[in-house]
């Protein structure tokens, strides 16, 4: 984009200079609709999630086995739901700020296998290849006990196929070592952002890496070039991978048995809030929309973004999705929170689920340190600093009463409500790591 054409975008949409000033923002969506206006956008429906479900029952006794870490789960990968009210009690503490009702975390950032949301999609979508692979070949039916494919002669058939996608670090991690466990030869492209630690993760458990010198978009790129080239190479696409986004929806059934096992209500009288981080949206994406089918129009999804990559709501806001790039605004796209140095958002989740998302936020790399200090400090817990970007949610949802006007929602019903924050990873950080992130929070 030139100048022109900049001033122009921005004389139309006057929140965009907030974003270029690399101000922390808020938009609430004033374009929602019920669940049921807006499901025909998504193209994918409760059927769809239905399948996902049973697919992952089908592997359910092959990930037991393979990774006995979900063994006390039956082989189901799924993290706990916790109550955080020490860190509700600090997010008050600014003059004014309340929270009002229960603040939960979400902990996939404990998920087994690759300690993030990734653990979700990417492994859905590489069992979900396998299962297709092996069926065709007439080696595996769908009553079959799945664990049968830890035999050798498996790992022998899913070596001749390859797996590629390109990530900044968490979706090769999940994808890599899944792949890698299955047999599959795995390359995983990834961005010059990319810890040092998850390349080194990667390689011990035999996954190719290619290191790439610029962001996630080229590494993406890349690793969808060297795929096409091979006919028996399958490329998981972040960005407009069905697959993916599937395997995140997963999750709304699931968090409505732990919400009821812990005798919490959500109904039009308790809304329930969720809070998001967002790198290209298929995880944010998929998550609300399985949220949604399990809840319908009680609960409220609000997507959060560093102040250096905000692309889904730059896309969703104008309207122009995946045809605008943050850098086009001349922002850098630079940020501490991996998974969501993303400058170009999808624009299949984009266009898919503007109706169904109350808002998008961003919050500078600072604000997540200091959250993510203060969340160690209050509950000793430890994610890394995208996980956190979720944690300024309930403080700008409670505290806009443009948006409670916009929704309709009273005093009284905001006093009922759930709030979720969706912690998205850091259970494998290693130590070193770890310390100078908290070396980085502001304490007080
Ligand atoms: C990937 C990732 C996200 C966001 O998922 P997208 O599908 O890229 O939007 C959020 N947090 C963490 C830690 C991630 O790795």
């Amino acid at each position: 984009m030139n100048d022109i054409q900049i001033a122009s975008l921005v004389a139309r949409f006057p929140l965009l200079a907030s974003l270029m000033a690399l101000a922390e923002t808020t938009w609430f969506n004033p374009n929602t609709t019920t669940l049921a206006e807006g499901l025909p956008y998504v193209g994918l429906t409760e059927a769809d999630v239905a399948d996902a479900h049973a697919r992952l029952a089908r592997f359910a006794p092959y990930l037991a086995e393979a990774f006995p870490e979900t063994a006390v789960t039956h082989g189901v990968i799924e993290s706990e739901l916790v109550a955080i009210p020490a860190m509700q009690q600090r997010l008050e503490q600014q003059p004014g700020q309340r929270i009002f009702g229960q603040l939960l975390l979400k902990k996939d950032s404990h998920l087994p296998i690759s300690g993030s949301i990734k653990a979700r999609g990417g492994i859905y979508e590489v069992l979900a290849h396998a299962e297709k692979l092996a069926l065709a070949a007439g080696r595996l039916r769908l009553e079959d006990d799945y664990s049968v494919l830890l035999s050798p002669a498996f790992r022998q058939f899913f070596s001749q196929y390859s797996i590629a996608v390109g990530s900044t670090g968490n979706l090769g991690l999940s994808i890599g070592i899944m792949s890698a466990r299955l047999g599959f030869k795995v390359t995983v492209h990834m961005s010059a952002d990319a810890r040092a630690w998850k390349k080194a993760k990667l390689r011990s458990h035999g996954v190719t890496v290619v290191e790439y010198a610029q962001d996630y978009g080229v590494a993406v790129e890349q690793g969808r070039k060297a795929a096409e080239a091979d006919p028996n190479c399958f490329f998981i696409d972040d960005e407009n991978s069905r697959t993916l986004f599937l395997g995140y929806a997963v999750a709304g059934e699931r968090l409505k048995a732990q919400l009821a096992q812990q005798h919490i209500v959500v109904d039009a009288q308790h809304p329930l809030f969720v809070y998001l981080p967002c790198g290209v949206g298929g995880g944010p994406g998929g998550v609300a929309f399985g949220l949604k089918l399990a809840f319908g129009d009680n609960v409220h999804c609000l997507f959060a973004e560093p102040t250096h990559s905000p692309c889904m709501l730059l896309g969703v806001h104008t309207g122009l999705h995946d045809g605008i790039a943050v850098q086009d605004l001349g922002i850098d796209n630079i940020t501490a929170a991996d998974g969501l140095a993303v400058g170009r958002a999808s624009g299949f989740v984009g266009r898919a689920m503007e109706r169904l998302l109350d808002g998008f936020y961003t919050l500078s790399d600072q604000t997540m340190y200091d959250l993510l200090g203060a969340l160690d400090e209050d509950e000793g817990i430890r994610l890394e600093p995208s996980a956190l970007a979720g944690m300024a949610g309930p403080q700008r949802v409670c505290a806009s009463e443009a948006y409670h006007r916009l929704q309709g929602f009273t005093p009284a019903l905001l006093a009922n409500a759930t709030h979720i924050v969706w912690a998205t990873g850091g259970g494998m950080v290693p130590e070193e790591e770890m310390a100078q992130y908290l070396a980085k929070a502001r304490r007080g």
